[in-house]
């Protein structure tokens, strides 16, 4: 078989998505022949990393490279220099983002987990005082709930829906930390939302990226969480853009992660910037890093890679990390209110 680094096409995704580690997934590999394989695991499985590694080396029999770097999604897949030797990859955790191509043969893990009885769920809902015109998000783990809960909602007289959202969401109903289009698609017909999954990060996103209030389930606990405080996550991000309005030295982030790469978003950001007389230095990396951004004479930076990391880690940077539309904000060329989510397409 011909081994190429070139994109595989959307259409050939399919074959390559499964539920779980198991039976499955070492049938769908094994017809690829691989040579090498390089596994990646996301930071939440490492302590398992090395024993899927060995037990796919054990049932595939072919060499399996243990991908070191953090993961983030599946827009960060090992790159051709991190596993040179590699024709395979083998991504847990992630669903794939279907207008990201693949830099070798791929199989997602979506881990997908059955736990969460949808009519209690439903009935948990109910109880809380939730709105009945409700948007419903899952994360990839608990997509599988969304149907029979919608219809378990639907008994409590809730009128569910799901969106699809744009290209970059393998699914309908999927939350991705830069990507909450699913939800957006509906937001006109709701008066809530609810997610479907576990931790606050998906919940976060999903509350900058819509107006209404997100409530958050949790499907193996079955506990339900209430609204995030939007107006104080939008006003923290707010005072952050009016403390940077005079910076006149901006570095522009640009990752070169094939999902996180918007090298012409930093080109037209360093336009706007010159436009209104500031400096603006495109800062390349391959994975953002704040260690590497200590010492530079530059008064904040703007973020076109993952969105998540000017608003969730702009604490662990040097300077004020925005991301583009608060960067717009900053010049003047767009209003702080209504408040714009970095949404990546
Ligand atoms: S860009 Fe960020 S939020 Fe989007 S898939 Fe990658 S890591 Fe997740």
């Amino acid at each position: 078989m011909t081994r190429t680094t070139a994109p595989v096409p959307a259409s050939e995704r399919s074959a390559r998505v499964v539920a779980n580690v198991g039976p499955e997934l070492f049938r769908a590999v094994r017809a690829e022949r691989p040579r090498r394989i390089v596994l990646q695991v996301p930071a939440g499985l490492v302590r398992n990393a090395a024993e899927l590694a060995a037990r796919l080396r054990e049932e595939l029999g072919v060499p399996v490279d243990l991908a070191s770097r953090a993961c983030f999604g599946a827009c960060d897949p090992p790159t051709s220099d991190e596993a040179p030797r590699a024709d395979v990859a083998v991504v847990l955790g992630h669903a794939p983002i279907p207008n990201v191509p693949d830099v070798r043969s791929t199989f997602y893990v979506e881990m997908r987990d059955d736990a969460g009885d949808p009519r209690s769920l439903a009935a948990t809902v109910a109880a809380g005082g939730v709105p009945k015109r409700l948007g419903l998000v899952a994360s990839v783990q608990h997509l599988d709930l969304l149907d029979p809960l919608a219809a378990a909602l639907r008994e409590h007289g809730f009128d569910p829906q799901v969106g699809r959202g744009d290209r970059r969401l393998a699914y309908a109903g999927q939350a991705l930390g830069c990507n909450y289009t699913g939800a957006e698609e509906v937001s006109e017909r709701v008066d809530a939302f609810l997610f479907v999954g576990t931790g606050r990060f998906h919940p976060i996103g999903l509350a900058f990226a819509v107006g209404q209030p997100v409530w958050s389930i949790d499907p193996r606990r079955g506990e339900l969480e209430p609204p995030i405080d939007r107006a104080a996550l939008v006003r923290r991000r707010q005072l952050l853009v009016a403390s940077v309005r005079e910076a006149r030295r901006w570095g522009i982030l640009v990752s070169t992660f094939v999902g996180q790469n918007r090298s012409p978003t930093a080109l037209a950001l360093q336009a706007r910037a010159r436009a209104h007389g500031r400096e603006a230095e495109i800062l390349l990396a391959h994975r953002i890093d704040p260690a590497d951004l200590l010492g530079r004479d530059l008064d904040a930076f703007v973020n076109t890679a993952c969105p998540r990391i000017s608003l969730d880690d702009s604490a662990n940077y040097p300077k004020p990390v925005l991301t583009p539309p608060e960067f717009l904000m900053a010049l003047g060329e767009l209003p702080l209110q209504p408040y714009r989510f970095d949404t990546y397409h």
